[in-house]
């Protein structure tokens, strides 16, 4: 009897280790762990458990679900792209351009440009789950149109109180800050004061203020100078979205214009900004179109164009806008996706209106555009920035790495290769190629500046108890694919891509793995502080305290 214990005891301690439960349910072995602080790499296993980092060491006796086996390759955190116009992400929920260059955290509502229901987008994600975790602004230029319509005009007071009516309910819905486009109809038509008051509304609830500024050419100075006035009188963070140069005679001038922004910081206020890896922007044909013009919409813009002086008049001062950029003519300016004719895309206005016109003077050249304006409008890509102007503002401490993307249907159009390229270009190119920046500092630009820039309090560095968002990528071979002629391309080099401790990318595809969360924002916390109490080990709570993990900013 005391013998059959005595061997039942030894049979149980010798019981193989795999036929206990596992300690964790997924192990990272042999990385080289870049964490998201800027500190240089080092050597660990990572173990996760429950959606988060749960040990980080030497772990390689230690049991897990699933054992992946780094080969040296970097481990870091999952990139946080703050820059991005995904408000169809749920028609396209895996998001797989952004996943494959390592993406795990999109911030929507930028530009001016969001749903005016927060709720409701953030809402959706319960019935319709994503592979990435995410966030939105609440955007002025959205607001604006839902209160005023898109009339070139000032706010009446009661106007001015519904909009801040419709920002503060977007702050307690969780957006993480108020966004302006003021290149746009209608933010365009915003005097500073209209904002300030806005933003006022954004800093109660501890969110910032995200920008397109009023100008990124020739009146850029003054454009930064009114993101930072903005920032000071209201009281929040500035993020001055895809900081650039556009204007040819402006070029070099970048160091100028970090500078301001780097004088502001001294005096105390948080600016930071964001860029992408390119020497060319991407937006809309109309944006290159006098604003006045625009007003209340296509419909009323084509009755204006209708009258041949009003036309004429347009069509000088766009000639007007196109000297002062220091391009001699739109030979920079390529249609990205153009709807009524596909076989424009790809093809500069220049080409276009040779191919159209026969001829490709100036005036031939505008007068193409408004046409294809009143034809309902094109995206477009524009090579308008200087390399020197790209890399001096990417070495800035302040800078992140986002993408202006929105999410990629493969092959539809010519979009800006942004989209598929960004983060490894920047770690292929920037990094390994011309070693402008170190990696670490690359992958902090991408992971843990953003996360502090907007918020995301449990993510953006491989901490104990931050959530296991992860991507696992060979530095030696990683790099962009896709250009400009064929941006459907993904980059190479990455291996895995973990979103909330589950794999959503492996062996070069797609899992069907969605376990993205929403992150919301201060205001939501503030008023919900029964999110904050400890989490427990089901997958509801655990969406919950996501939820909670959001900075509440001082
Ligand atoms: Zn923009």
């Amino acid at each position: 009897m005391l013998i059959a214990l005595v061997s039942g005891c030894l049979l149980f301690a010798r019981l193989p280790v795999h036929a206990r439960t596992p300690a964790y349910d997924l192990l990272i072995t042999n990385a080289r762990v870049i964490d998201g602080s800027g500190n240089p790499w080092f050597r660990a296993d990572v173990a996760v458990k429950d959606g988060r980092i749960a040990r980080i060491g030497r772990l390689s006796q230690e049991t897990a679900t699933r054992t992946i086996d780094a080969h040296g390759q970097i481990l870091a955190p999952g990139f946080i792209d703050v820059h991005t116009h995904v408000e169809s992400i749920y028609s396209l929920p895996a998001a797989e351009n952004f996943v494959r260059m390592g993406v795990t955290t999109l911030v929507t509502g930028n530009c001016g440009t969001s749903t005016t229901d927060v709720a409701e987008f953030l809402g959706r994600i319960k019935d319709k789950p994503l592979a990435v975790n995410l966030a939105t602004l609440i955007a002025h230029g959205s607001v604006r149109r839902r209160v005023m319509g898109l009339g070139d005009r000032a706010p009446t007071p009661e106007e001015l109180k519904q909009m801040e009516g419709v920002v503060e309910q977007g702050m307690k819905d969780g957006a993480v800050g108020l966004s302006t486009g003021l290149i746009y109809v209608p933010g365009t038509y915003a005097k500073t004061d209209e904002i300030v008051a806005l933003a006022r509304v954004a800093a109660r609830y501890g969110g910032l203020y995200a920008t397109h500024m009023r100008n990124e050419g020739d009146k850029v100075a003054d454009a930064i100078r009114e993101s930072i006035e903005i920032g000071e009188q209201a009281g929040l963070p500035v993020e001055i979205s895809h900081f650039k140069i556009s204007n040819k005679k402006l070029w070099g001038q970048s160091p100028m214009t970090l500078g301001l922004v780097r004088d502001a910081r001294a005096r105390g206020l948080v600016v930071t900004v964001d860029q992408y890896a390119y020497t060319a922007s991407s937006t809309s044909l109309d944006s290159r179109l006098p604003s006045w013009l625009r007003a209340g919409g296509l419909d009323e813009a084509k009755k204006r164009l209708a009258d041949k002086a009003t036309r004429e008049r347009a069509i000088n001062d766009t000639k007007d806008a196109l000297k002062k950029s220091g391009f001699k003519d739109y030979s920079f300016a390529v249609v990205a996706s153009y709807d009524v004719d596909k076989s424009f895309n790809g093809k500069s206005i220049a080409e276009i209106t040779k191919q159209v016109k026969g001829k490709s003077d100036i005036t031939s050249q505008i007068e193409q555009m408004l046409e294809m304006y009143e034809a309902g409008g094109a995206g477009m890509i524009y090579h308008g920035m200087d390399e020197a102007d790209v890399k001096r503002i990417m070495q800035e401490p302040f800078t992140m790495i986002a993408s202006d993307s929105g999410v990629r249907q493969v092959d539809e159009s010519v979009p800006h290769p942004r989209g598929y390229g960004n983060n490894a270009r920047v770690l292929g190119r920037y990094v390994r190629e011309l070693k402008l920046i170190s990696l670490e500092d690359a992958i902090r630009k991408m992971t843990s500046l953003p996360a502090q820039t907007f918020g995301f309090r449990d993510r953006g560095l491989i901490r104990e108890g931050f959530a296991a968002d992860l991507v696992i990528f060979d530095d030696n071979t990683i790099i962009d694919q896709a250009t400009f002629d064929k941006p459907h391309q993904f980059p190479v080099g990455i291996s895995f891509v973990i979103v909330n401790g589950a794999p959503v990318f492996e062996n070069n595809q797609m899992s069907a793995a969605r376990p993205g969360f929403a992150l919301r924002g201060p205001g939501y916390i503030e008023l919900h502080p029964q999110i904050t109490q400890s989490p427990k080990n089901n997958l509801r709570n655990l969406w919950i305290e996501a939820v909670a993990q959001v900075l509440t900013r001082m």
